[in-house]
């Protein structure tokens, strides 16, 4: 394998709506997007780690960095992805490795569904709500939803919303993710989790930091738990599973080193019993085509957090990815992982652009 050169390309896209989480409020989306050219074919990656180390311990400017004075040299340098070297850094690895992936499909004209031996469908959905201070406005926006619902909490901001939620919406799919915000020790952080239980919640998503405290709050709920942040790998998933933490699993490529890895852990989950769905980062369109092509995969037995490039943007980096009248993704057709940026929209987002040849 030959990758004959690597182009980074740091971009900034105003969010339509504030994406507010208890790891904080994110209102314009700073990511990296990977351009590799291999044996003669382009492939595209994306890094969406955040703008603060706040939800993983990678960032924006940090995956920067990496990317552009280790991750980079080292796979121009020895033509071998990662074999030694810098560890760490998944997001940043994920995009490169993805990168090389997309640009091995095109050259073989295969998409990424078709090498899976996935049918492109419709990719069903779950809209994410983000915190608000007001009820009705966390309510208006469930009532807007077409579907299963996933509404972010933090102490002080659940169990009135949540609660409000469910008498308006008896039968709705609804959850919860408190994006590790719920200290095991602090009385009232645990008053909330068992009154959230008292919900009906299809599952509550990270509520404690960590694996073990989750385990043991799970022997005392009703509602499953699911794991994000600290599952980056098959072996933490395992650990996971080995202490009672591990109902749910939500897989973001991004967090966990992207498509490959990615698809590893769903198949891990459907060996072992575990529900998984495919979550998001609040990706470009070059991430998150990707990651909808992988909630097909027959261990996602739940949907998928990604939503069309509408709700997140006024203009997405690559064409539009659309939602049917039933809220389903459509995804892209065509060779590779997903479809390459548009040149214009690159170019009026991209606010720094490095180049790298062998
Ligand atoms: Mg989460």
């Amino acid at each position: 394998m030959t990758v004959e050169s690597v182009e980074l390309f740091r971009v900034r896209m105003p969010l339509r709506h504030p994406h507010r989480a208890a790891h904080g409020t994110e209102d314009e989306r700073a990511s990296i997007l990977v351009h590799v050219v291999w044996n003669g074919s382009d492939g595209w990656g994306e890094c969406p780690a955040l703008a603060r180390p706040t939800y993983t311990a990678e960032y924006h400017d940090g995956a920067w960095a990496v990317l552009r004075d280790h991750l980079v040299p080292e796979l121009l340098a020895r033509s071998a992805l990662f074999a030694g070297g810098t560890v760490g850094h998944p997001m940043a690895r994920g995009a490169l490795s993805d990168a090389i992936w997309d640009a091995q499909l095109r050259g073989g004209d295969e998409s990424l569904l078709g090498y899976l031996g996935l049918d492109a469908v419709p990719v069903p959905t779950t809209t994410v709500v983000s915190l608000a201070d007001s009820v009705d406005t966390v309510l208006a926006a469930v009532t807007a939803a077409p579907g299963p619902v996933k509404v972010k909490v933090e102490p002080g901001h659940d169990v009135e919303p949540l609660r409000a939620i469910r008498d308006a919406f008896p039968d709705r799919s609804l959850a919860a993710d408190a994006n590790a915000s719920y200290q095991p020790d602090r009385e009232s952080h645990v008053r909330a989790l068992e009154a959230l239980d008292e919900l009906g919640l299809r599952y509550l998503e990270q509520p404690h930091p960590g694996i073990v405290a989750n385990g043991q709050l799970a022997t005392r709920l009703r509602t499953p738990i699911c794991l994000d942040e600290p599952i980056d790998s098959v072996d933490a998933a395992s650990l996971a599973l080995s202490v009672g933490a591990l109902a749910v699993l939500n897989v973001k490529p991004a967090r966990v080193g992207g498509v490959g890895a990615a698809v590893e852990l769903v198949r891990w989950a459907l060996t072992h019993e575990v529900d998984a769905f495919i979550g998001g980062m609040i990706e470009t369109g070059v991430g998150r085509a990707s990651a909808a092509a992988l909630a097909l995969l027959p261990g996602c037995t739940l949907p998928t957090d990604l939503g069309p490039s509408a709700r997140y943007w006024d203009r997405d980096v690559t064409p539009a990815i659309i939602a049917d009248a039933a809220g389903c993704l459509v995804l892209p057709t065509g060779p590779g992982l997903g479809s390459p940026p548009e040149p214009d929209r690159l170019a009026e987002v991209t606010v720094e652009r490095l180049t790298f040849r062998r």
